[in-house]
């Protein structure tokens, strides 16, 4: 009786995706904009539907008739039924209002975020930062440009001496979107209202019937307990991390900089790297060159899952018909992915690999589930494509891709949701593309750990001047003496790994403070959001929580910058819900002590 349902769901799925995508990636602004309609008007059509009494009644008479299905298609019809319950009182002219409002606020708030920005400093300022990165700058009225974005917003904290400049560039970045803060706040009203007007007491409430956790109060409850449990850790490692501010500083320090801020710390998280792991970020990229590396990883894949990826060439897209376009930029590769022999050799899907930076594309690394694996009334199945967006180095004749560590873990990360996407073998789209919003990152967690392992270090690492002839002489232009072995040295992968796990307890704290203001906004009484400074709140708990002050203390109150403002993650998908990134630390924390 729902078969109609089924399939014009899982005809559709893939499609509304699509159009959101090029609002994030399309270089074309006219697309970008096409998308930005498309996602209201499938926003629209999604509330009249799941808001429809007929459908909700058609649902509910099915279950009620308790027949004997298979596990997929009961859980899909529960799915259904949960779904339609939810939104059951949402029948109301204000709520159809809300969420078409909520939709133009989160479309509004993502294209801040992905707007261009940038500071301009003068070559003196930026004293400390790899002349690579250097040299990559745009230069405008005789100072340099530096991005707001990664990578070099990244490298830029990690690597610029002068700690009142990496003030600059901190707050340069929290402010530089400010249009996102109103819009944070009207949503997270909405958002209590619709939930309200639900049935729900707020928005958190709301969320955590379709989560693994059940309840606000198991949440918080596992936050504090976790808070507590990790403060300690913390605040040694923010000991540590003083000290070396006021070894550097030596007697110049004064009274402004007798803290540690929150824009020294991945600054002197990277000297305790150099000096107590004598971690050498240089030494190690050249040993994870990207394609190299992405080979390695592949081959990795090959083996544990038995998937095996061939990588299409330009050439053969035009086989696909002269007006099928295959990509949405030229920088887009494109894999397809197959099962091994001994698993049958069937077609798993596509994998899309959109790495490099440009304007207006998405500013983070994400994974990107655009087509959903489903059956077709035929019988037959239509196959998932996994896309990976990230922001590398984009690579050069004279320059290729050297991936820093974080980057190695980040591109092994949401690799790992795209192998969990291609294996997915699901009848119905829904199920494909969505499973518990909390354990969605568990998969990814498990294989970024993997990486950092010593034998798949071991494995993947090659130093790039093997690689090629090309590579042989760009390396040998540098003027070093000695090459370096083609394998990472066992010394080499300890101290590699050791660096890697400098200030577990504040990365872990930062985590956690973001996800405490998440549950904040999503639970506070009206009254409260009403008063709420959102610049405030997210500056006090990630001070209070992490132990990293900021300009605060300086006397510029709490102010000062607008963190809140640049996160798309409480807009969109994560909502009430960031707190799964603590219970990744915990999954890292279990598994690293399994070994
Ligand atoms: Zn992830």
């Amino acid at each position: 009786m729902l078969r109609p349902l089924a399939d014009d769901e899982n005809a559709t799925f893939g499609l509304k995706r699509h159009y959101k995508f090029y609002n994030s990636t399309s270089a074309s602004a006219e697309l970008r904009e096409a998308g930005r309609i498309s996602a209201s008007l499938v926003q629209e059509f999604e509330t009249a539907s799941v808001t429809r009494q007929d459908l909700r009644a058609l649902v509910g008479a099915v279950i009620q008739r308790k027949e004997n299905l298979d596990p997929e298609d009961q859980f899909y019809l529960e799915k259904k039924h949960a779904e339609f319950q939810r939104n059951r009182l949402g029948t109301s002219k204000r709520f159809t209002e809300i969420k078409k409002r909520e939709q133009e606020l989160l479309l509004a708030h993502r294209k801040s975020l992905n707007a261009p920005a940038a500071i301009s400093l003068t070559a003196s300022e930026l004293d400390g930062l790899p002349e690579d990165t250097l040299a990559e700058l745009e230069i405008q009225n005789g100072k340099l440009m530096l991005p707001l974005k990664k990578p070099h917003f990244e490298t830029a904290m990690q690597w610029v001496k002068d700690g009142e400049v990496r003030k600059r560039i901190f707050i340069a970045n929290d402010i530089r979107c400010p249009e996102n803060l109103p819009r944070l706040k009207e949503l997270i009203l909405l958002r209590d209202e619709s939930a309200n007007l639900l049935g729900y007491e707020n928005h958190v409430h709301f969320k955590m019937e379709e989560k693994m956790f059940k309840s606000q109060a198991s949440v918080e409850e596992f936050m504090s307990d976790f808070q507590n449990r990790i403060q300690p850790i913390a605040k040694i490692e923010i000991d540590k991390l003083f000290a070396l501010k006021k070894l550097a500083l030596g007697d110049q320090i004064t009274e402004n900089e007798n803290h540690l801020f929150t824009w020294d710390y991945a600054y002197y998280r990277n000297v305790l790297r150099q000096t107590e792991s004598s971690f050498n970020e240089k030494a190690f990229s050249e040993y994870f060159e990207l394609d190299k590396s992405l080979e390695g990883m592949m081959a990795l894949f090959s083996q544990v899952f038995g998937m095996q990826f061939f990588k299409l060439s330009t050439d053969q897209y035009f086989k696909l018909g002269a007006n099928i376009q295959v990509v949405w930029h030229d920088s887009v590769a494109v894999f397809t992915v197959w099962n091994d022999d001994q698993l049958g050799g069937g077609f798993l899907g596509y994998l899309y690999l959109d790495l490099f930076p440009r304007p207006n594309k998405y500013n983070h690394a994400g994974h990107y589930g655009l087509g959903q694996g489903f059956l077709k009334p035929d019988g037959t199945r239509h196959y998932p494509s996994a896309v990976l967006v990230m922001n590398l180095h984009t690579p050069s004749p004279t320059k290729p891709c050297l991936l820093k560590a974080e980057e190695a873990r980040s591109l092994f990360h949401e690799l790992g949701h795209a192998i969990h996407n291609l294996v997915t073998n699901t009848r119905y789209a829904l199920m494909h593309a969505t499973i518990a919003r909390d354990f969605v990152e568990i998969p990814s967690i498990f294989l970024e750990n993997f990486l950092w392992s010593h034998s798949v270090l071991k494995t993947i690492g090659s130093h790039y001047s093997y690689t090629s002839e090309a590579f042989l002489s760009l390396w040998e232009a540098q003027g070093v003496l000695e090459r370096p072995p083609k394998e990472l040295g066992d010394e080499q992968i300890n101290r590699l790994i050791a660096a890697q796990n400098t200030t577990p307890g504040i990365s872990a704290l930062q985590i956690s403070s973001s996800s405490a203001f998440d549950m904040k906004i999503h639970s506070s009484s009206r009254a409260e959001l009403e008063a709420l400074n959102l610049s405030e709140t997210w500056n006090r708990m990630k001070a209070e929580i992490t132990g990293l002050v900021g300009a605060e203390v300086l006397g510029e109150g709490w102010e000062w910058g607008h963190g809140c403002s640049r996160f798309g993650m409480f807009v969109r998908g994560y909502d009430a819900g960031s707190y799964s990134y603590v219970t990744l630390v915990l999954t890292v924390t279990v598994s690293n002590s399994d070994g």
